[in-house]
């Protein structure tokens, strides 16, 4: 593929696939009523994913795509940790299936929450479920806001891993993105996790942000492995003002174009394996004994809202304003609004705002999306076949391929498709062909790239 090719594809715009099919599909008719029979029905024996939603922070970065909000008080972070309890008690009384194999932690800044409140969620999601035996129980860290007491908390309560936004650690580009967090902040925080056992620990950084150059990304990747992080994530920044107005704090004249992004994610991606890192799906980096490196290499890692996960338990169920879920009967979501979803728990309702029904196109379309993102090749035949009982299904959407194979990002033989080693960037195109509600699609995306 030449670097033309490669730019004029890294423009276009099209959805991440943390999900198939994705949010903006959602639609109300998926209520509570709806999720309560989901609920029910769960088989006592599924595993269980759990996800907890902190939406406060202290104050807010102007790059920010999370559903968040900015409060200096306390006193929203305890009304709403109150809410949280009730709504995992009352969730717990609504299935059978109590394992839970895994918990992440996002917002938001979880760590507002503070160390008493944390073992109080703890304490009520022990009541209403079986933790006995997680495997992963993550929490999203801001390295600014973050104590040694509450990491101590993190580690009494079987936390063993920690995921940080590092972001970028110039301090021209810190300054345009509005999060100042020096280096020897981000050093501080790993020291206290490492020094309370926990060990597995996760950078999020990020391309394609104001004022920043491939120099800087370069920086910012060597310094950060210079903490030796297990895995990482380089996230290209997106700029959808439209969807999260506080972005207009960044001046879109200061954002690198689509050749400055694409080369930025090239260098980044270059010092990582250099360093001995496995390159995971589209974005992430792992250590060869990371677990997310072996699920890769098993072809058993999976994607969700989270990202890059292993987690392949039946039912994600998600806690909190804006949270989703994932049932086998389709996606749920939380209303957003912090009052709608505690005035929905207080009466004893489920605070579902809406969700999707997943039918058999959507489960076998979704199957696809994800095999395509975690694996990069996919024998279509097979997986239709194994939906279907037939081979063509998909037989339209692999022949509008065919067009990316001619620009060198894929090769396809008969219903084999493998993307290029070049082309691997370019995935979330490939995923597009076979999303049929994208015609549909009034929401606008960000950079493939
Ligand atoms: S980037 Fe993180 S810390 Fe900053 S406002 Fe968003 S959720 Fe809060």
């Amino acid at each position: 593929m030449n670097r033309t090719s490669a730019l004029i594809l890294a423009e276009r715009a099209v959805p991440r696939y943390t999900s198939y099919p994705t949010a903006p599909h959602f639609v109300d008719t998926v209520n509570g009523e709806v999720v309560r029979h989901w609920m029910a029905a769960l088989n006592p024996d599924a595993s269980l994913s759990v996800y907890l939603h902190i939406p406060y922070c202290r104050e807010m970065c102007a790059y920010c795509g999370c559903a968040t909000k900015a409060t200096k008080r306390d006193t929203p972070v305890e009304g709403y940790v109150t809410t949280l309890i009730q709504e995992i008690r009352q969730a717990g009384a609504r299935t059978l299936a109590k394992s839970v194999r895994a918990i992440h932690w996002g917002g938001g800044t979880p760590s507002l929450v503070g160390p008493e409140r944390f073992a109080r969620i703890m304490a009520a999601l022990g009541d209403a479920f079986d933790l006995s035996n997680v495997a992963e129980h993550a929490v999203e860290l801001d390295p600014r806001v973050v104590t040694e007491e509450f990491i101590a908390a993190m580690a009494a309560h079987g936390v063993n891993r920690a995921s940080l936004g590092v972001q970028d650690l110039n301090d021209h580009v810190q300054l345009a993105m509005g999060r100042v967090q020096p280096f020897a902040m981000v050093a501080d925080c790993v020291a206290h996790l490492r020094a309370h056992g926990i060990a597995a620990i996760n950078f999020d950084l990020m391309y394609g942000l104001p004022q920043q150059r491939v120099a800087d990304v370069e920086k910012s990747a060597k310094l950060s492995l210079s903490l030796k992080p297990s895995r990482i994530a380089s996230f290209g920044y997106a700029h959808v003002p439209w969807m999260r107005p506080h972005q207009k704090m960044i001046d879109a004249a200061s954002l690198p174009g689509a050749a400055e992004r694409l080369a930025q994610a090239e260098t980044a991606k270059r010092v990582f394996i250099a360093a001995g890192y496995w390159p995971i799906g589209l974005d992430h980096f792992a250590l060869p004994d990371d677990p997310l490196a072996i699920a890769a290499s098993k072809r058993t890692m999976r994607r969700n809202f989270q990202g890059y996960v292993t987690d392949d338990a039946d039912a994600l169920i998600g806690f909190g304003a804006t949270s989703i879920g994932r049932l086998p009967g389709g996606y749920v979501q939380n209303y957003p609004d912090v009052g709608h979803w505690r005035r929905a728990v207080e009466k004893g309702e489920l605070p579902v705002a809406r969700g999707l029904a997943f039918s058999a196109d959507d489960h076998a379309r979704g199957a696809v999306i994800e095999r395509l993102m975690c694996d990069f090749s996919i024998d279509f035949g097979a997986l239709a076949f194994a939906y279907f009982g037939y081979e063509s299904y998909f037989d339209d959407a692999i022949n509008a391929l065919d067009a990316l194979a001619a620009q060198g990002v894929l090769t396809r033989k008969d219903r084999v498709v493998t993307m290029a080693p070049n082309g691997r960037s370019f995935v979330r195109l490939a995923a597009a062909c076979f999303d049929a509600y994208l015609a549909q699609d009034k929401a606008r995306h960000s950079m493939a790239v």
